[in-house]
């Protein structure tokens, strides 16, 4: 049998806790995800940013604001109504 890969096993972790949490709204779900169903959905760095200007050294996610230090590469960690986030957890459903 072929060994999965880390992405393709994480992929199936975060489908199986999507398809757990289904009857919630999308904007909802960090209040009812545990720690460890949290964590799961780290890594992501593929959103667009920008840099927050002024004195801030830092860049920001170009639709929700967010700056990246606060994102830390978890999904849920963008606003609820990121497009990014919408947009991610879709892609993951499929
Ligand atoms: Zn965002």
């Amino acid at each position: 049998m072929k060994q999965l890969t880390y992405e393709e096993s994480i992929l199936i972790s975060q489908k199986a806790i999507l398809e757990k949490y289904s009857d919630i709204e999308p904007e909802d779900l960090e209040e009812h995800l545990t720690e460890d169903e949290l964590e799961t959905f780290s890594g992501f760095y593929d959103y667009n940013n920008k840099p927050i200007g002024g004195d801030n050294p830092y860049y920001e996610c170009s639709c929700c604001g967010i700056s990246d230090p606060q994102i830390n590469s978890y999904l849920f960690n963008h606003s609820k109504y990121c497009d990014y986030r919408e947009n991610t957890l879709k892609e993951i459903k499929r």
